[in-house]
């Protein structure tokens, strides 16, 4: 069987174009699958990553029985009726010129429904339905089922199947003793445990023929405890590969794993050398994943032999022509996914659809659609921050003529004092891309200028879009204008040497990032890159450890100050953060001894430090300085005036609504004004 995905042998040419046959889109369970008109959604979503130059597909994840749903109203594919709607799909993704591979995922007992089976009776930690344990029958309907809903996949146009065999799903349960505690012929031993997948990749092989693809998403790092260790992984690697598999793909940990993976604190391309470590093993492509996201780490990792494919998901949602604007050398007007999870993967675990915080079209390609203009009006945008950024470049695209005033000397407003954290460095390439995008759309961007009512309205614009954001708001507390107490915006905007001892005053988002910020040791963590990232988390880096993690390896960050994080709530601090990055944030502060108190009340701020009560009692903070990270308020002192002129005025971002404001909502708002002028 010719393989469509050869290994690599040959040494790369740097120049990206070989990113074109060598890069996958991965899986990302959307929504749309379940959505009113998903499917069509979906077909739109997926065609224009296909036209913008991805090789190879691959969908969310689709059940291939009632057992496998992720949550009972999940996509399943099991019959013939289901099958005529995943054909809208794969002709949409060929006639743009794409190959696309159905995911086949069974969610075991991570369902989050009373009808989850697993390998034995194990609830997981992150859902509340024990499952019930498969009897040996159950285990040979579900192969039948998996081979069923493969070739369902076929006959719908599928070019193949992805197995998902990581994450921790059932193929997962199976294979590792720590969900495993069966004594029949599909528990016990290594090679009793891998007969589910082995015989699932035998048995669709037999039915689908040689050309189609069947990739294998194979577990290299499970990073929890009684995982399967390195040997296990390359006899599984064999095995499947004997079976018929096409393509190894790489899985990166179980999703009850206390270990980041994806997020934007884990160094580009971390895994990596866990790929590589397969390499030589069997002869499969591999393909390697996790934090890639510019052409740059894509091609150094193909170019230094860690696989022979990349796999990017969320870089797709950030920008569906990432693959043609690399091999195309316009890299710089590549929208980088910065890894925040926020619109994404935090969207999907409260069950709305996916979009992308950098990127508002994501999987809304059908009713997002910018159209012509009828007239091209004069327009001005008072703030260059992520809201006015949007709205600026989305006019300027449809063929308004934009001018953007910004007060201070570069754009990005308080994206500049996030990608001061470290761990959000990422936000510089968002800058990067809008300033490219300013350029490519003929904005007329006027820096170091706060712009006034009266010019605006002296320069008879058609429409005014205020986008002016927010500033810092100082709680009403005896003391606030003491020479200990600065704003969040004080200290990262001026980068303020602080004594030993801190208070923060708030801790949402922002209160968070400022206790990251202030653990100098933390910088070093984030300095020194991959391999601190791997000790502090007790990731085994020669990964013979079982499960790949070594518990007596994690580190305790050394503390350089002492700082309290303080909140008015009593609940659990952080608990408003994102769904799959709040306890990465949490974790970290504890593991850098920041001390956080709830449940306080603010008496007032003197000499000796930040006066509080506590369950009635009274207690002084001897500290050095206080942050104050309590809320922002709007900041629009332009809009009477331009009002009063009869000027029409849009106000968006934080500058509409402080409350809860974002990025994700400035971007999108900004987006949607623009959209309609
Ligand atoms: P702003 O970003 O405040 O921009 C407004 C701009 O208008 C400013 O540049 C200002 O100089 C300019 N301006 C005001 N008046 C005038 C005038 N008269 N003339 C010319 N220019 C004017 N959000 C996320 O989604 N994810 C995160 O991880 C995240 N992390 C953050 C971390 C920190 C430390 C901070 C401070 C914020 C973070 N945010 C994050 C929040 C996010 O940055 C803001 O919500 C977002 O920037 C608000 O966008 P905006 O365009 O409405 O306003
Ligand atoms: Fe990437 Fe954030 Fe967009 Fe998700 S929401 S794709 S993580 S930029």
């Amino acid at each position: 069987m010719p393989n469509p995905y050869p290994r690599l042998t040959e040494p790369l040419d740097l120049g990206f174009t070989i990113l074109k046959n060598r890069v996958l889109m991965g899986s990302m369970h959307t929504g749309l699958e379940e959505a009113k008109n998903g499917f069509e959604k979906m077909a739109a979503f997926y065609r224009e990553r296909a036209q913008g130059g991805v090789g190879l597909i691959v969908t969310g994840g689709i059940a291939p029985d009632l057992f496998g749903k992720v949550q009972p109203l999940a996509a399943k594919l099991t019959n013939t009726k289901e099958l005529a709607q995943h054909k809208i799909v794969t002709e949409a993704v060929h006639d743009a010129g794409g190959k696309i591979c159905l995911q086949i995922l069974h969610a075991g007992r991570y369902a989050y429904s009373p009808l989850a089976i697993a390998p034995s009776r194990i609830k997981s930690p992150i859902s509340p339905f024990r499952p019930l344990p498969l009897p040996h029958f159950g285990v040979k309907l579900t192969i039948k089922n998996y081979v069923r809903c493969a070739r369902l996949a076929q006959q719908a146009g599928y070019d193949g199947v992805e197995v998902m065999g990581s994450e921790g799903y059932l193929i997962n349960q199976f294979i590792a003793e720590r969900t495993n505690k069966r004594s029949d012929s599909w528990g016990g031993n290594y090679l009793n445990r891998i007969r589910l997948p082995v015989d699932i990749v035998r048995q669709i092989r037999a039915k689908v023929g040689a050309e189609f693809i069947i990739m294998y998403r194979l577990s290299m790092l499970d990073l929890v405890d009684e995982g399967s260790n390195w040997r296990e992984i390359v006899t599984l690697a064999k095995a499947v590969a004997d079976a018929g598999a096409t393509i190894i793909n790489t899985g990166i940990g179980w999703h009850e794993a206390r270990i980041p993976t994806i997020a934007s604190l884990v160094p580009r391309a971390a895994f990596s050398f866990v790929t590589k470590k397969l390499k030589g093993e069997v002869n499969l492509p591999l393909v390697t994943t996790n934090r890639i996201n510019t052409p740059e780490v894509a091609e150094k990792l193909l170019a230094e032999g860690c696989a022979d494919m990349i796999s990017m998901a969320r870089p797709f949602l950030a920008d569906p022509d990432f693959v043609n604007k690399a091999i195309t050398g316009r890299e710089d007007e590549i929208n980088t996914c910065i890894a925040c999870n926020q619109a994404c993967l935090d969207q999907v675990f409260q069950g709305r659809r996916a979009t992308c915080l950098v990127n508002p079209r994501a999987c809304y390609e059908t009713e997002l659609v910018l159209s012509p203009l009828s007239e091209s009006k004069k327009l001005a945008i008072v703030g260059a921050g992520p809201a006015g950024l949007s709205a600026a470049v989305t006019a300027a695209a449809r063929g308004h003529q934009v001018d953007l005033y910004e007060a201070r000397g570069e754009i990005g407003g308080q994206l500049n004092l996030a990608m001061k954290i470290p761990g959000k460095e990422e936000f510089k390439e968002t800058i990067r891309y809008f300033n490219t995008q300013i350029r490519l759309q003929n904005v007329r961007l006027v820096l170091n200028h706060k712009v006034t009512a009266a010019e605006l309205i002296a320069q008879h614009y058609d429409e005014i879009i205020l986008a002016s954001g927010v500033t810092p708001r100082r709680p009403n507390i005896k003391g606030i204008h003491h020479a200990k107490v600065l704003t969040y915006q004080d200290l990262l905007e001026h980068e303020i040497k602080l004594g030993k001892r801190v208070a923060i005053v708030g801790a949402g988002g922002i209160g968070f990032d400022v206790a990251v910020y202030l653990m100098t040791d933390m910088k070093q963590y984030f300095k020194f890159g991959l391999s601190s990232f791997l000790d502090v988390w007790g990731i085994d880096q020669s990964l013979n450890a079982r499960g790949g993690i070594n518990r007596s390896a994690t580190q305790a960050l050394q503390p350089c100050r002492e700082v309290y994080l303080l909140q008015r709530k009593a609940t659990k601090h952080g608990a408003s953060l994102g769904k799959t990055t709040g306890w990465i944030h949490r974790a970290l502060l504890k593991k850098s001894q920041v001390t956080m108190i709830g449940g306080v009340s603010y008496t007032k701020i003197d000499n000796r430090g930040l006066h509080i009560q506590r369950a009635d009692k009274p207690q002084v903070l001897d500290v050095d300085q206080i942050v104050i990270c309590s809320g922002q308020r709007s900041s629009r002192e332009l809009q009477q005036e331009l009002q009063d002129a009869n000027c029409t005025v849009h106000i968006i971002g934080g500058a509409e609504a402080a409350g809860g404001i974002d990025a994700q909502r400035a971007i999108r708002r900004g987006f949607k004004v623009a959209a309609k002028i």
